[in-house]
């Protein structure tokens, strides 16, 4: 089985978009990640899964801190951002949930600290334990086969 195989059977999983985002030092760091899962009830938990090369999983070891802030429709430019497939610099503007740093205009912000972690194959899983939450009403940027996509409108499966 080749990777482009694999990628193309994990790309049919319909997904929403997040940033990852987590500070140190003063410094924010985000990252765009498709690989969120919610863990947990009673205590609140979830899990983020974050490749060994990305520069934002030492920042998340040292800061035992991380927000996932999962975009809106009309958000697909910061998942370029956060993603590096915009190469000049932007500057990202953004608030404060809990003590740590969340994306304005996210339809969930959703904050935790580091529970546990789990080294696996060339990812780390860092699983979080909720410590606050914000909500906005708005409809989702959705990833389907390595493409931004929408929801349908009034798309109804009944
Ligand atoms: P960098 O490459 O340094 O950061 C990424 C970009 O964000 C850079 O362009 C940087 O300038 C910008 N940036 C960071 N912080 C700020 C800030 N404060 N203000 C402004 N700009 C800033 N990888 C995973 O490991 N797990 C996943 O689940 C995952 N899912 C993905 C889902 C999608 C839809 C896409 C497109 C990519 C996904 N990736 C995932 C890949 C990941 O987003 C990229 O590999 C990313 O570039 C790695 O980020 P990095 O931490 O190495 O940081
Ligand atoms: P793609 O066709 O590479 O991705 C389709 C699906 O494959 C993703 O949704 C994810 O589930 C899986 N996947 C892709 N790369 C992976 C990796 N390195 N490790 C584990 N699972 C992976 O889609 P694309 O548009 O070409 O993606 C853009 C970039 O973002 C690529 O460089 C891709 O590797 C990266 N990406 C990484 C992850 C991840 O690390 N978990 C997830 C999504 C995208």
């Amino acid at each position: 089985m080749d990777d482009r195989q694999f990628r193309s059977a994990m790309g049919k999983f319909a997904t929403g978009v997040t940033v990852i985002a987590t500070e140190l030092d003063g410094d924010i760091h985000g990252m765009t990640a498709n690989a969120f899962m919610s863990v947990s009830l009673d205590p609140k938990l979830v899990v983020i899964s974050i490749g060994e090369r990305a520069k934002i999983l030492t920042k998340i070891q040292e800061s035992k801190l991380f927000t996932v802030n999962i975009l809106a429709a009309d958000q697909k430019e910061l998942s370029m951002i956060f993603a590096g497939q915009i190469k000049e610099p932007r500057e990202v503007a953004f608030d404060t949930l809990d003590g740590k740093p969340v994306l304005p205009g996210a339809i969930a912000q959703i904050a935790c600290e580091v529970s546990t972690e789990h080294v696996e194959g060339d990812h780390t899983l860092f699983i979080g334990k909720v410590t606050g939450i914000q909500l906005r009403d708005a409809e989702p940027l959705v990833f389907y086969s390595g493409q931004y996509r929408s929801l349908e409108e009034n798309a109804s499966l009944v």
